[in-house]
């Protein structure tokens, strides 16, 4: 399902950091009311509706994003978690949700934008892309943003229990060479389903290693 193997130790990792408490920090409705950048940050961009809410609970265990990215009025805003003090997780606007696709990109805020651009400690935005319906022409533009903003990300396929497992390798296939055009994009993708949790370990080790203090992988003896 993935390019990256991961070992055991990343896996048990991944799992103990995201069974750590994971604490509201802010809604950020400017920059001024960022947290400090002194922890390694992850972010979470996708289309409304793509299953970024379902995704962020199923990682951490818990209804996390349950009450703030859906409540109306913090849909523009930037919202922090801490996990254990080793990771922050930044849930982003979602996008796209207008009938012209375009121009909810546009609406993507500024915040959005300036964050994506000068957050020296973000270390991944993880770009969720429902299986279903693959890279749109809303998330190539965030892509393109990225690529330009130098920002590292990842494509995470989201309810792929909606899809066969053909369909899952051919799309894997087709997105696979669409992101070797894309400079900042992460070769290793992920197919998750967070109602069936497919993917969500996974997905926990690879986030997990950017934390502060993950543990380095021994070279093979
Ligand atoms: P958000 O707007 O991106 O935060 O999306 P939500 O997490 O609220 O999910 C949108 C809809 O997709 C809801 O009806 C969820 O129940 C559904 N959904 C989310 N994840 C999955 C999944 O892995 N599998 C299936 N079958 N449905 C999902």
């Amino acid at each position: 399902m993935q390019g990256a193997t991961l070992s055991d130790a990343q896996i048990a990792y991944g799992r103990w950091l995201f069974a750590q408490d994971c604490a509201f920090i802010i809604a950020a409705a400017g920059l001024g009311q960022l947290p400090e950048d002194d922890l390694p940050e992850i972010a979470f961009a996708g289309r409304s509706n793509v299953g970024k809410s379902s995704l962020v609970n199923a990682l951490t265990g818990r209804n996390t994003l349950a009450r703030t990215s859906n409540t109306p009025g913090r849909t523009q805003q930037l919202i922090f978690f801490d996990l254990g003090a080793r990771l922050r997780l930044v849930d982003l606007p979602g996008y796209g949700y207008a009938r012209a696709e375009k121009k909810s990109v546009k609406a993507w805020t500024r915040l959005t934008r300036d964050f994506l651009k000068g957050r020296a400690t973000l270390r991944r935005v993880c770009l969720l892309i429902d299986a279903r319906h693959g890279v749109k022409d809303s998330d190539r533009e965030i892509m393109k943003e990225l690529d330009k903003a130098a920002v590292s990300y990842q494509i995470v396929f989201t309810k792929a229990d909606k899809i066969g497992r053909e369909e899952q390798e051919a799309l894997m296939e087709k997105s696979r060479a669409e992101l070797s055009r894309h400079v900042a994009a992460h070769p290793d993708m992920l197919m998750t389903s967070s109602v069936k949790g497919w993917g969500i370990e996974e997905l926990r080790a690879m986030l997990a290693s950017l934390a502060e203090g993950a543990p380095q992988e021994e070279p093979p003896a």
